[in-house]
């Protein structure tokens, strides 16, 4: 009876299939960084083989994926040195090339390599600033080994789609690579859900293939890929006055029924989640009480037999719901714990079992 996150096979699918009907005319990027943005590479199969190109950010990732599929893959921060070069060459991965840095490392190539370069239009994070990006293409140029996959930059604010950013970001992307006949790629979940302009040869999707919204609130379109699921260990009725777990934060002010669920944040489940947060338990959201602990929450499960009108209608072992469910988005979760539903999925254990479900 382990805590255990259920992957559902339907829903890559179907969020996947949602990403071709938006953007019909482009390939699609998966990201996959993260092992699957906490999702598992091995349970994600239906993006594995649908998707047309798999993304990941760190080289020991790569090793791990190309372990399982020879399909093509996207190295989103490159490659620091010779030796990484190397690896990232002898599996078969893509390169994203940003920096003057890295040109150098990859000049001299006496092996084809294929490179995605990254501009910077305004985030401000990774790429080449508009006159290093001349010197780059006039590099590149010198050595035909380097084939030049396609040219991408990357949204800061496409989560707030009204942002002036977006636009000039758009702007700056479209003038700098005017006249050029390599593919471009430019949208992220944010992008492809809002703006129609920014989709070009390729997109990369992450947040939405797994279900979830970028946008905080969740969204009918998607369907949640992660259920996360824990038993009751325990079940204990308190008189008013008792008080909860650690540092006593909770103290119950009428006869009250808990449940003891199994995850803490030693699972990832999130320390900050506030007195309130949803759980669900036997199709009832019931609140969470008290502090989180690193193994254990407490849920007032009161309104479970007030509204069923039965006595012991949740039993010890019964699976509480922490997240994905239609009646419980992780977005939700997020909310009342000051985060974003990326940090939560990212952030489970090793200690979580992972399953794949319909
Ligand atoms: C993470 C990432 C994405 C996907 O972003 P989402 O908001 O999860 O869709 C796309 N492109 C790059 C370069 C990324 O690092």
């Amino acid at each position: 009876m382990r805590t255990t996150a259920f992957i559902s096979q339907s829903a890559l699918a179907h969020n996947l299939a949602l990403v071709r009907r938006l953007c019909p005319h482009s390939k699609i990027v998966a990201i996959l960084k993260n092992n699957a943005y906490g999702h598992q590479f091995e349970c994600i199969s239906p993006l594995i083989e649908r998707a047309d190109f798999l993304a990941l950010s760190h080289l020991s990732d790569c090793a791990q994926l190309r372990a399982i599929t020879e399909r093509p893959i996207l190295l989103l921060a490159g490659v620091y040195n010779a030796r990484e070069l190397q690896q990232a060459s002898a599996l078969n991965c893509h390169i994203v090339v940003h920096s003057m840095m890295q040109i150098g490392l990859i000049i001299h190539t006496k092996t084809p390599l294929n490179i995605w370069l990254k501009l910077d239009t305004g985030m401000h994070r990774l790429g080449f600033l508009a006159a290093e990006y001349r010197t780059c293409l006039a590099e590149i140029s010198k050595n035909p080994l380097l084939k030049i996959i396609c040219t991408m930059s990357h949204f800061g604010c496409a989560d707030t789609p009204k942002h002036p950013l977006n636009d000039l970001q758009l702007t700056q992307f479209i003038q700098r690579t005017e006249g050029q006949n390599s593919p471009r790629s430019m949208a992220n979940s944010a992008a492809i859900l809002t703006q129609s302009s920014a989709l070009f040869e390729f997109v990369r999707p992450g947040i939405m293939l797994y279900g979830i919204s970028p946008f905080g609130k969740s969204d009918p379109n998607l369907k949640a890929v992660m259920t996360l699921t824990a038993p009751i260990i325990a079940i204990k009725t308190l008189a008013a006055g008792d008080s909860v777990g650690y540092g006593a934060i909770w103290t119950a002010t009428q006869k009250t029924t808990i449940a003891l669920v199994n995850i803490g944040y030693g699972d990832g489940y999130p320390r900050h989640a506030k007195n309130g947060t949803p759980v669900l338990i036997n199709g009832v959201l019931c609140p969470l009480i008290g502090r989180v602990s690193m193994d254990s929450i407490c849920v007032d499960i009161s309104k479970i037999n007030l509204e069923n009108n039965l006595k012991n209608n949740v039993k010890i072992n019964d699976r509480a719901i922490l997240w994905g469910d239609e009646k419980l988005p992780v977005e939700t979760v997020a909310r009342w714990s000051d985060t974003l539903a990326y940090e939560l999925i990212t952030g489970l254990s090793a200690r979580i079992r992972f399953a794949k479900s319909a």
